[in-house]
């Protein structure tokens, strides 16, 4: 079986040339080619003996996704559509902006965490994403978007910044996100700095604890609402692990975090959860972590069920938490004519029998979150 050696990291790369008798340069070599370079074969890696390549060529491959859609939003968003298998899609984001470009890379095929208001949550969880299938999404956006040229330039990076919020909880799949966030970080492989990667959680506190240990990057919290009685109903981890317990694991956070704040993101829900009273409840809410509060406007799909918060009431919403001194962003909605929302194109391609089946399931039992669901979780 051949081995991809886009999904192994620096001691598992190092590891694999051990066992060809080749010395730990060899794997800083391929990094630099696969990652720095964006080589697809083995065979334009001149500085690596023509016999390893041949070797390497039988035994190993350079694999990236299956890239079935390739969208532009007027805006300039980017959308690619890939195939996982078994009738699986994921898909990646690039928003280019004035002074950064930010790629938003999926963690998982599907999510098992069921929020009421997301797209890939109604889809129910299909399997984790590999290392090689996250890293993957890096290597193909940087390589169609001509980045490669430009880092060997020395030019300003075209992807700048990236942020773990595509489908998937990628705490979820802790082992392997951290493997493909290793590679991200690491100066023999894309260099990013740690403020530079973003991992967004729903808020599964003990994973929470190990990424502090393991690969502080910058943090972003699904937050969505100021007390548990909501959050319970959009967010149903929060059952598991409510609001008090979510900030006391933020406040553990920061303490290693390579920013000194936690962003809590609050997607704003048409009279679920943009009234004055529920922003005055969020600003005593927060008031124990340094943190920043992005606002979201909703993307609305297909038998959502929510609308997007009026213009006016985002503004008085906003304006409470900034009277009260917290820095809250708006951002700006992206690529709504390509769908670059969380999960709603692979949405649209996947077997909506199997989705309307396993939903109306779901909602027969009324577990909420179910237990076997949660096992899935570290
Ligand atoms: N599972 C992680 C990361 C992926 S979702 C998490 O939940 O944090 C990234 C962000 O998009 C989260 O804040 C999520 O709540 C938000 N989101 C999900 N569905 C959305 C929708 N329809 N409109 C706007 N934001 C949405
Ligand atoms: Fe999963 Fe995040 Fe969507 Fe919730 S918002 S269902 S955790 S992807």
């Amino acid at each position: 079986m051949t081995i991809n050696l886009l999904g192994l990291g620096r001691q598992e790369l190092t590891a694999y040339c051990a066992t060809l008798g080749e010395k730990p340069f060899r794997a800083k070599q391929l990094l630099h080619w696969m990652h720095q370079s964006g080589a697809a074969d083995f065979g334009v890696m001149t500085d690596i003996s023509k016999v390893l390549r041949e070797r390497l060529c039988v035994e190993a491959a350079i694999a990236g996704p299956t890239v079935v859609q390739d969208t532009v939003a007027g805006d300039g968003t980017r959308k690619w559509l890939m195939d996982v298998g078994t009738g699986n899609a994921i898909e990646t984001v690039f928003i280019p902006e004035t002074h950064r470009g930010t790629l938003c890379i999926s963690s998982q095929a599907g999510c098992a965490l069921e929020c009421s208001f997301c797209a890939t949550g109604r889809q129910g969880f299909n399997r984790n994403l590999s290392v090689g299938e996250i890293i993957g999404q890096l290597w193909w956006a940087n390589k169609c978007l001509g980045a490669y040229a430009s880092i060997n330039k020395g030019d300003a990076r075209i992807i700048s910044n990236v942020v773990m919020m595509g489908m998937g909880e990628p705490l979820a799949n802790f082992d392997n996100v951290v493997g493909a966030m290793q590679l991200m970080l690491d100066d023999d492989a894309y260099g990013l700095s740690r403020r530079r990667v973003t991992l967004s959680t729903s808020g599964l506190v003990p994973a929470m604890d190990r990424l502090r240990d393991t690969c502080p990057v910058a943090l972003a919290v699904s937050l969505h609402a100021p007390n548990d009685a909501l959050r319970n109903e959009l967010v149903p981890i929060n059952k598991k692990y409510p609001i008090r317990e979510l900030l006391a694991a933020c406040v553990r956070y920061i303490e290693k975090a390579p920013r000194d704040f936690v962003t809590f993101e609050y997607v704003l829900l048409d009279g679920v959860n943009d009234s004055v009273a529920q922003a005055r409840e969020l600003v005593e809410t927060v008031k124990s972590v340094s943190c920043k509060i992005n606002l979201i406007p909703f993307n609305p799909f297909p038998d959502s069920g929510y609308a997007r918060s009026k213009p006016d009431a985002v503004s008085r919403f906003r304006d409470v938490l900034v009277r009260a001194e917290l820095v809250a962003t708006t951002r700006k909605t992206r690529g709504d004519d390509i769908a670059a929302a969380c999960g709603q194109l692979a949405g649209q391609v996947q077997d909506k029998t199997r989705r309307a089946e396993r939903r109306n399931q779901r909602h027969a039992t009324d577990a909420g979150i179910q237990e076997s669901d949660v096992e899935v979780l570290p």
